[in-house]
């Protein structure tokens, strides 16, 4: 054995700090040499730790950990999940959760809901029948046409997804593109079997078929990793390529990356509106994501106003009812369909509007959001967290459209005994277990009255915030957008950051770069945990001074000392 590889084998493992060559147990021994590769260089070295959880305590041995070990090592992690649970405050997921008791004993079932939704599989251990309920009950919710009947095209299809809104936004971006793409409908492919492109659609321009996404700076990562994975052109790749010196917002100016939002974050509707008719004109099918509740400042963006905004922008273009020939099939119906799509992306704020809304209707709060949902005839699809609101022990959520928007899926799965009409392979059953638990638990009135109170929490938050503002006599740039749970500030101390889990985000203002961090007032905050935090702000040292100088570029990585410390107030 070569001297190096035995110094790497000699690499102390575990919970007993035991030189990784000796960790194995008597198998070992039979073929003289430890099976599997031994580190080369220390992992505890090479991994960010968690200093309530020392990495030797958890680290994995051949014989895995003896009783004492495991349950030492869980302990630790436990009390760290633990403390961290209850200071969570910086991300909108409501972390009071109350399952263990009822569920606990699906951890010990499989449940895999496999396939669509609507079609029993052979895998039969799996929650479709709960799927089926929960999804009725957000059709409902959502306004949509329920229960879903494969021959209606205006009644609702969904799925439970296994992944969060990122899942959702992925589904809604590739159904949009194939959509406007021409491609043949599920409506059209009922029948089992593979469905071919022989030839692309055909039609009277260049662009037909080539779909162009729009979304805003204030858009969740997740719709830029979709466009990329997807292959779907934005207006700024299309305009940077295709385009390069026409940007129609500034001419003469490189084209801007996102579609730019109003202060509050919500979508800029006239720059859109710009940038959608430079395209339409063109004759390039328009796919618009929208956010309700973005990540951020919770911002909601005027989805009916934009629906207006891009149907008559793409009436004027004759984008707005198109007929599609399929390819390769001169005999065939048109189908007809629009060319444009509008995704809502509603992690947060389509699991928390509705209520806001029945608790505005109820005279419990003043305002709610605007409408975002099917009533709007133009909104396609639309997505949510059910981790978020409602609160999951992990990601899932919900992913709506209608059935006659719907893409023949690519293949017909016959292994499974269902249609392959949803994203993954295998679905987690748990989680359509989870929200149907959830929601038999809570009524509308409940969920209304949840959802008043946390707009009264954000509206205190904003409040003391301020008040601590004027107290320190600070720019603190403490701000919340309308009916948002969000409340933005100046990044404090970063040993405050990690205690409350506050999320940070740095922007642009007026060419200065600043770094904000933003809590959320989701229904586990209480108002004495925000007044702990605002007495932690209070301290001196709290928000270290900004550095005197700084450009866009280098000022977002600002460095803090380890401890807070006294420093002279600004200003
Ligand atoms: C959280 C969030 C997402 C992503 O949701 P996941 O559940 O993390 O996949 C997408 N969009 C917005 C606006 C979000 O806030």
């Amino acid at each position: 054995m070569a001297r190096e590889a035995e110094t790497h084998a000699d690499i102390p493992f575990g919970p007993e700090d035991t030189p990784w060559q000796k960790t194995f147990s008597g198998l070992r021994v039979v073929g003289g040499r430890p099976y599997g590769t031994p580190p080369s260089s220390d992992p505890r070295a090479a991994y960010i730790g968690v200093p309530e959880v020392p990495h030797h305590k958890v680290q994995l041995p051949p014989t895995g950990l003896d009783a004492d070990q495991y349950t030492e090592a869980e302990a630790l992690f436990r009390r760290h999940i633990d403390t961290q649970t209850r200071n969570f405050a910086g991300y909108q997921v409501t972390s009071d959760l109350d399952y263990e008791q009822r569920l606990g004993h699906y951890l010990n079932r499989h449940l895999n809901n496999v396939g669509d939704p609507y079609q029993s599989s052979s895998y039969t251990l799996n929650s479709k029948v709960l799927e089926r309920a929960v999804l009725d009950y957000f059709a409902s919710l959502w306004h949509a046409k329920w229960p879903h009947d494969p021959e209606d095209p205006e009644s609702y299809w969904g799925y439970v997804l296994t992944m969060g809104a990122s899942e959702g936004n992925l589904y809604g971006l590739w159904n949009a593109r194939d959509y406007l793409s021409g491609k043949p409908l599920r409506t059209h492919h009922r029948e089992p079997g593979d469905v071919t492109f022989e030839e692309p659609p055909r039609g009277e321009g260049p662009h037909d078929f080539h779909p162009v996404a729009f979304f805003s700076e204030d858009t969740h990562y997740s719709l830029t990793k979709a466009v990329r994975a997807l292959d779907i052109d934005t207006f700024h790749a299309l305009g940077c390529t295709r385009y390069p010196d026409e940007n129609p917002l500034a001419p003469g100016t490189p084209w801007p990356r996102e579609v730019p939002s109003t202060e509050d974050g919500a979508i800029d509707i006239d720059q859109l509106a710009v940038l959608v008719r430079f395209f339409a004109s063109r004759g390039y099918p328009i796919l618009v994501s929208l956010n309700y509740g973005s990540t951020f400042k919770g911002a909601y963006d005027d989805v009916e106003a934009v629906a207006r905004t891009v149907r008559d922008i793409c009436a004027e273009h004759g984008l707005d009812n198109r007929r599609v020939h399929r390819a390769g099939d001169a005999n065939s119906e048109p189908d007809e369909r629009s060319g444009y799509w509008l995704h809502v992306d509603g992690a947060l704020g389509a699991g928390y509007a509705p209520y806001l809304e029945m608790a505005r209707d109820a005279g419990m709060v003043e305002q709610a959001p605007p409408t975002f949902d099917f009533r709007l005839f133009d909104v396609h699809s639309l997505t949510m967290s059910g981790h978020k609101w409602m609160g999951t022990p992990w990601a899932c959520g919900v992913f709506m459209t209608r059935t006659g928007l719907q893409m023949a899926p690519p293949k017909a799965s016959e292994y499974i005994g269902a249609a392959d009409t949803t994203f993954a392979g295998s679905r987690n059953g748990f989680s359509s277990l989870l929200m149907w638990d959830y929601l038999a638990r809570h009524s509308y009135d409940d969920q209304a009255r949840l959802a008043a109170e946390c707009d009264g929490l954000a509206a205190y938050t904003h409040e003391r915030l301020l008040a601590l503002q004027e107290q320190l006599g600070q720019d603190l740039w403490v701000a919340r957008s309308p009916q948002s749970l969000s409340i933005r500030f100046r990044q404090p101390h970063a040993a405050i950051v990690r205690r409350y889990s506050l999320s940070g985000e740095t922007v642009n203002v007026d060419g200065a770069a600043r770094t904000y961090v933003h809590m959320y007032a989701m229904s586990h905050l209480t108002r004495q945990r925000v007044d702990e935090l605002i007495g932690e702000l209070r301290q001196p040292g709290a928000f270290p001074l900004a550095p005197p100088t700084g450009t866009a570029a280098d000022g977002a990585r600002t460095a803090q000392p380890a401890e807070p410390v006294a420093e002279p107030v600004a200003r």
